[in-house]
């Protein structure tokens, strides 16, 4: 397999047209995503500030930056200018600082609520009750700045395809409840990795955040 250019084909070519592919390359080098945004690619997404803000500065404007990992709201300055999604909105603390932030620097950016799926306890996220309680005491869907698109999980890291398949498909629910309440603008869905993204797109995720099977492993 050609990484990364072939690699992005086989798979873009896989999916159907509305769904989104975010290509994930953080600690891949400058050249890498270079190579990817010639033959058209805009989504890319990264997990750390720090490395988000050394490579944005040398892509062209109409990259679109996705944050895909957790974000210290200390951080929420720095980021906000250079993103086009935040996946990681994993807690109301992180929100609220999004608010101030967004108004103070008057800049629009598109969220995801991030939902703890997975078994494992060291992943992020709202639990699905707390979201529930969290969308009902909050007024979330009129800010000027602050656009909440949608949701973001991550399934259990197992080979239990069966655990996988319910972990998104309670995402996907509970996507369809906030529904209602969200408005148009609530058309996300962030689920789907490497190893599990042909689950995600079954369970119905419009959007895959794919590193390693478009980049090849990665370089730490
Ligand atoms: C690294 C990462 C991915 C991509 O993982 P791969 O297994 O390489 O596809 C997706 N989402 C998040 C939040 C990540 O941190």
């Amino acid at each position: 397999m050609n990484y990364p250019e072939e690699a992005y084909q086989k798979i873009k070519n896989s999916l159907p047209n509305d769904v989104c592919l975010v290509a994930v390359s953080k600690t891949q080098p400058i050249e890498s995503i270079k190579k990817l945004y010639e033959i058209g690619v805009r989504d890319f997404g990264e997990n750390k500030v720090q490395e988000l803000s050394q490579k944005a500065p040398m892509m062209p404007k109409d990259t679109r930056w996705h944050m895909i990992g957790h974000l210290q709201r200390n951080k929420v300055k720095q980021v906000l200018p250079l993103v086009h999604l935040i996946h990681s909105v994993d807690s109301s603390r992180l929100y609220k600082e999004l608010l101030k932030e967004s108004e103070k620097q008057q800049i629009v950016v598109g969220i995801l609520f991030q939902i703890h799926l997975a078994q494992e306890e060291s992943k992020y996220g709202f639990a699905p009750e707390a979201f529930r309680e969290f969308i009902q005491k909050e007024v979330l869907f009129d800010h000027p700045y602050i656009k909440p698109r949608g949701l973001m999980g991550m399934a259990s890291l197992t080979e239990d395809n069966a655990q996988i398949e319910s972990e998104f498909a309670m995402l996907k629910q509970l996507f369809e409840e906030t529904k209602p309440e969200a408005g148009a603008g609530w058309k996300t869905l962030s689920m789907g990795m490497s190893q599990d993204y042909g689950i995600a797109l079954n369970q119905g995720s419009t959007m895959l955040r794919i590193g390693s099977q478009i980049f090849g492993s990665r370089q730490y």
